[in-house]
Parts: C-alpha cells; sequence; structure tokens
C-alpha cells in the first residue's frame, strides 16, 4: 500500500511557522491582513472562505470580507477592488472567480496591485512567477503541491515529473515551480497522445485534469509519487468528492500518493495566509 501524503501535517508544520512570524510582526505594531472580495454566494466560495477565516484565525491572520450582491455593476465592483487596492491595511487580496458574465474580469483582475496579488490573479502576478521572481506569489494550490512534495522530502533535481493539465491556475504554475526545483516536466493536456504511456513514464506524477478518478492503474506504475490536485464530486459516492486519481485503483501500485480529500485541498488556505504574510514583509522591509 502506498504512503499517504496528507495536507494536515504540512499545514499544521506551516501553521506554526507563520504563528511565530505574525507574532514577530505584532510585536513591530505591524499586523499582517488579507482582503476578501466576492461577488454573490456561490458555495463553494462561502466554502473557501470559510475555511480561510478558520485558518487565519488559527494563525492571528487579520483579514476582512468585502461581499456584493449577483448584480453588482461594473463601476461600483471596479471602485471596490480600487479602494481595497489602495488601503494601507490590506496587504493579501484574494478575489473569488470567475465573476458574474457581466462583469469585465480580465479588466478587474489587472486592478489588483501586482505586490497584493497573493493567488496569481494577475498577469503581472503571473509574469513573475514564470520569471522566477521570489516577489511573485504563485497560485495557492500549486504552491500547495510543492508545500507537500518539501515536507515530505520528495527530491525533485533532476526527476521525471509529468503534469497532467496546462491550465493558468493550476498546471503551468505548477509546471513552471517544478522546473525550479530542477525536475524534468513534461506537460499533458486533452491532445496529448498516449496519455496514460506517458504519465506511466514519471517518477512524479500531478494530476490537475478536473476530471473525475481520469488517471487508473494503467497510468502508473512501481515507485511513483502520485500528487491529485482534483477535487470533484464522486460520481460513485453523491455528496461526497474524490480525485483526478482513481484511489483504490493507484494506491495499491504506486509508493506516494496524496489522498482526497485531505491532501492538496488542506494546504491551500494556509498557503493564502503565508502568502499574505511575505507580502506584508515585503511591503515593510
Ligand atoms: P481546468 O482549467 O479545467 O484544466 C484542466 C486541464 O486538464 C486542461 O489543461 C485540459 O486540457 C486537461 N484535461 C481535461 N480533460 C483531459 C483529458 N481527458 N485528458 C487529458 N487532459 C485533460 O482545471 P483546473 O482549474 O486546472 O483544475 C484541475 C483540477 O484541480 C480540478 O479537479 C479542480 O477542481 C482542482 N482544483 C483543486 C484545487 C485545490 O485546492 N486542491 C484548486 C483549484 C483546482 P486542455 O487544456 O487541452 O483543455
Amino acid at each position: 500500500m502506498a504512503e499517504l501524503l496528507k495536507g494536515k501535517a504540512v499545514a499544521d508544520a506551516m501553521k506554526e511557522e507563520l504563528t511565530e512570524k505574525i507574532t514577530a510582526l505584532k510585536n513591530k505594531g505591524i499586523t499582517p491582513k488579507l482582503g476578501i472580495l466576492r461577488v454573490g454566494s456561490r458555495p463553494d466560495d462561502l466554502f473557501y472562505e470559510g475555511g480561510i477565516k478558520k485558518t487565519g484565525d488559527s494563525v492571528g491572520l487579520d483579514y476582512e470580507v468585502y461581499s456584493y450582491p449577483d448584480d453588482v455593476t461594473q463601476d461600483v465592483f471596479e471602485k471596490a477592488v480600487k479602494e481595497v487596492g489602495s488601503n494601507k491595511e490590506i496587504n493579501g487580496i484574494l478575489m473569488f472567480s470567475p465573476l458574474p458574465k457581466h462583469l469585465d474580469e480580465k479588466y478587474i483582475r489587472s486592478l489588483i496591485p501586482v505586490e497584493k496579488d497573493v493567488d496569481c490573479l494577475t498577469l503581472g502576478g503571473a509574469g513573475k512567477v514564470f520569471a522566477d521572481d521570489q516577489t511573485g506569489f504563485p497560485p495557492c494550490t500549486p504552491t500547495a503541491c510543492m508545500e507537500i512534495l518539501k515536507h515530505y522530502q520528495i527530491s525533485l533535481k533532476g526527476k521525471k515529473v509529468v503534469v497532467l493539465g496546462r491550465s493558468l491556475v493550476v498546471g503551468k504554475p505548477v509546471a513552471m515551480l517544478l522546473l525550479r526545483e530542477h525536475a524534468t516536466v513534461t506537460i499533458c493536456h486533452s491532445r496529448t497522445e498516449n496519455l496514460a504511456d506517458v504519465c506511466k513514464e514519471a517518477e512524479i506524477l500531478v494530476a490537475a485534469v478536473g476530471v473525475p478518478k481520469m488517471v487508473k492503474s494503467n497510468f502508473v506504475k512501481a515507485g511513483q509519487t502520485v500528487v491529485d490536485v482534483g477535487i470533484n464530486e464522486d460520481p460513485d459516492n453523491p455528496g461526497k468528492f474524490c480525485g483526478d486519481v482513481d484511489l483504490n485503483e493507484v494506491e495499491p501500485v504506486v509508493e506516494k500518493i496524496t489522498p482526497v480529500p485531505g491532501g492538496v485541498g488542506s494546504v491551500t488556505t494556509t498557503v493564502l495566509c503565508k502568502h499574505t504574510v511575505m507580502a506584508c514583509e515585503l511591503q515593510n522591509r
């Protein structure tokens, strides 16, 4: 049976470090603060927001939620984003997306100051990540994958890593972060030929496709580490979640695997708090 790379141990270790940093900042009269911008009240946004508040409270991070109705106008929301952006008390900004269709999300994202872009919503933020500029913040989910690999001391240097998925929020940035650690990275997507064979070649496989249980036993081999980023409704167990990896099939084959739930998803809110503290430190240098 594979070793389960659980997220809780990773998040707990990070929280301990964060609490110390926040206490040190508060002793200097600085309180790191996250601004959360939300339009509407989608259940998944509210669920994530609840997780952020819980993590923030546990480490002493301050936060404020700026919520607007589904039918907020472009003008009103633009003004709100600008105000939060220029608020000196706010060090990091998280904006839930996608925004309702009547809002120009691309433009609204561009209003977030890059130095407060703690979840890589702006092109400037993405540019920093792709240029290995350490003052930029990669999206929280890819960073959570990297924190898990680091915590469990999984060496990446020179290793063959396959990333399954090429989205701007997970696949592409995680590939860049893996490259930073000197992995040899292959990115796969819906047009990749012989997908299962390519994945089987990996020493480490990162699955971020958004297709429940797509990665089956023919995608993997003994000795591999599998990071399952997927969060999907489990088609076999209504009301439950499952990953992009078929855990029942894959876990008996590979060496290490992140479970869903309890893997990558349980580290993301802690990463968001960590990025906010880093942003605060940079803004108060
Ligand atoms: P996405 O934007 O839908 O991108 C999915 C990627 O997978 C695309 O690059 C797509 O290829 C590829 N893909 C889809 N079907 C495929 C197939 N049959 N074969 C090969 N490639 C395929 O999804 P995402 O936002 O990256 O999210 C991926 C997963 O991570 C989802 O399950 C999501 O819920 C989860 N997620 C988890 C967290 C967390 O905190 N753990 C956060 C964000 C997302 P093309 O580019 O060719 O279309």
